[in-house]
C-alpha cells in the first residue's frame, strides 16, 4: 500500500524532462550552421534560460550548453561593433572555422559563451538520484541522453514540480517561498 512510495521510486530522467511526448521538439543551436538571424529567432520565439548545442540536428550529439543571456549579449554586440556582422553572418561554435567563400559576410565565433561540459544524465536515471545530483551540485539544468544523443532537459525548475507533486503538494506552493 506504499503506492506513492513504490511510484517515486520509479520515476526516471524521461518521465521529468522536456518536452514530453506532445511538446514541440527541444530547441537546439547547431554548432555551425545557424545564422545571425537564425539565432534571433530563436531568442524572440522561446523564453528557455539556455539552449543545447549539437553538432547537427541528425546528429543530436551535445557539444555545449549556452545561456540565453550570454547569446543576447554576444549577438547584439556583435550586431553594434563588430564589422560586417550582418543576419546573413553564420555562426560558429567550433574552436575552428571553415574558410568563407569571398562573397560571405565575416562569420561570428561564439565558442567563449559556450559551456564546454554541461551536466548530463540518461534518459533511465531514476528520479531520486537527479534529485540527489542537482541538490549536491546545485545544479541549474541538466541534459538528458540516450545512446548518446540529446532527448531533452530537466531544470532545478522541473526538478521542484517533482518534488511538490511526489509530496502531494500544490507546485506553486513550494516553487515561491
Ligand atoms: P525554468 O524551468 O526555470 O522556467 P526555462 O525557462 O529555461 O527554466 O524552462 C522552462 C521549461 O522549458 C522547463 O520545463 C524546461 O524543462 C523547458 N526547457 C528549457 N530549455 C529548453 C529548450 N532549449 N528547449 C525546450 N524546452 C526547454
Amino acid at each position: 500500500l506504499e503506492a506513492k512510495e513504490e511510484f517515486s521510486h520509479k520515476t526516471l530522467a524521461m518521465d521529468v524532462m522536456r518536452p514530453r511526448r506532445n511538446d514541440p521538439i527541444l530547441t537546439v543551436i547547431t554548432q555551425d550552421s545557424m545564422t545571425v538571424e537564425d539565432i534571433e529567432a530563436i531568442i524572440n520565439e522561446t523564453t528557455y534560460s539556455g539552449f543545447p548545442i549539437v553538432i547537427s540536428r541528425e546528429s543530436q550529439r551535445l557539444v555545449g550548453f549556452v545561456l540565453r543571456r550570454d547569446l543576447i549579449i554576444s549577438v547584439e554586440s556583435a550586431r553594434k561593433k563588430q564589422e560586417g556582422i550582418v543576419s546573413t553572418s553564420q555562426i560558429y561554435f567550433t574552436e575552428h572555422t571553415p574558410p568563407q567563400p569571398p562573397t560571405a559576410p565575416p562569420s561570428l565565433k561564439l565558442r567563449a559563451i559556450m559551456d564546454l561540459s554541461p551536466f548530463t544524465i540518461t534518459d533511465q536515471t531514476p528520479m531520486e538520484i537527479v534529485v540527489d545530483i542537482f541538490r549536491k551540485l546545485g545544479l541549474r539544468q541538466c541534459l538528458v541522453t540516450h545512446n548518446g544523443r540529446l532527448l531533452g532537459i530537466i531544470t532545478k525548475k522541473d526538478v521542484l514540480k517533482h518534488i511538490a507533486q511526489m509530496a502531494n503538494q500544490d507546485p506553486d506552493s513550494i516553487l515561491f517561498n
